[in-house]
């Protein structure tokens, strides 16, 4: 099994023992910038949810079909994006500008980082693993006092060919 299918098999042992927590913190989100937590709404965190890797608008519509109830497209982009204001989902800027989405990390409790391949346009989750992160937090620490810039979070993806694209 590989790392990423470790990160996505940890979310979902996380969630789904808590699915009733989680929608408790979006409906409590939402409800902090005045929005409701909609049946659409729900239905776009329980996808994002039980999805391995961060989902393009396309991928989570097509995962709505499956379920009793449908996803309109232009709504759905209007949910995302209040989802993603409100803190609840975090955006991602793929390759040639497709965009995906992702629970936000304060949601899930599992930091992680992105594999992006520019040939194929898919975007995978992996862990760094301890050492790395330590040497990540060191380096957090020597900018921030360098820069005198109080950093909360890092983000940091990785761009180029997955293994089927290179050949
Ligand atoms: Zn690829
Ligand atoms: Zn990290």
């Amino acid at each position: 099994m590989q790392v990423r299918d470790l990160i996505g098999e940890r979310l979902r042992e996380n969630l789904k023992s808590s699915l009733s927590e989680l929608h408790e913190l979006v409906a409590r989100s939402l409800g902090d910038y005045g929005q409701r937590y909609t049946t659409n709404r729900r239905l776009l965190v329980e996808i994002l949810a039980a999805a391995t890797k961060p989902l393009g608008i396309s991928e989570i519509t097509v995962s709505g079909l499956g379920s009793d109830r449908n996803l309109p497209v232009s709504s759905t982009y209007r949910n995302l994006a209040i989802l993603e204001e409100c803190g609840v989902l975090r955006k991602l800027a793929g390759p040639n500008e497709q965009v995906r989405y992702e629970l936000s990390e304060e949601l899930t409790g599992i930091h992680h980082h992105h594999l992006v391949c520019y040939g194929c346009g898919r975007v995978d989750d992996f862990s760094l693993g301890y050492k790395l992160e330590k040497a990540i937090g060191d380096a957090v620490r020597a900018i921030s006092h360098e820069y005198n810039f109080q950093v909360t979070e890092h983000r940091v993806d990785f761009v180029g060919r997955c293994i089927v694209c290179v050949g």
